[in-house]
């Protein structure tokens, strides 16, 4: 599909340290809707949001984690400020009751951005298991 084929040629880039478009919406070169900001983290929502509530949390210095399974010891931090974050944000958008967090790895994942995020996903009945 289209879709598969997108993200093998995003994970051909994905150890290339290029930057994404993720370092665009980080330096306020692009607009995004920002849902929640600290120090260490962004979240702003998708630009094609799959859920009537849907955010992405990511590191505002990707640091080597292109994905998930690139993660080493000195990401640990990092790792749980993302994941406290992603609280923060259904606490934020109200969907406490009921939300997913999803992480994409590698192009069986479908991952096409190379800048580790979180999907926060919520505001509709999530189905089990997902595609
Ligand atoms: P992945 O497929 O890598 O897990 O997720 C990447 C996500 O980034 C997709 O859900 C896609 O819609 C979102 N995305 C890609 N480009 C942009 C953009 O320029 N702005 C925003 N807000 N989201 C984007």
């Amino acid at each position: 599909s289209n879709e598969e084929a997108a993200a093998k040629a995003a994970a051909v880039d994905a150890d290339s340290g290029a930057p994404t478009i993720f370092d665009k919406i980080i330096a306020k070169e692009i607009p995004a809707s920002i849902v929640y900001e600290d120090e260490k983290v962004l979240a702003f929502r998708d630009i094609s949001p799959q859920a009537p509530v849907h955010v992405l949390v990511i590191p505002k210095l990707r640091g080597g984690l292109t994905q998930l399974g690139k993660a080493e010891p000195r990401h640990v931090e990092i790792l749980g400020q993302l994941l406290y974050a992603a609280k923060i944000v259904a606490e934020k958008e109200g969907i406490l009751d009921g939300f997913r967090v999803v992480i994409n790895n590698g192009p069986d994942a479908c991952q096409s951005v190379y800048h580790l995020h979180l999907h926060i996903l919520g505001g509709r009945q999530m189905k089990w298991p997902p595609g």
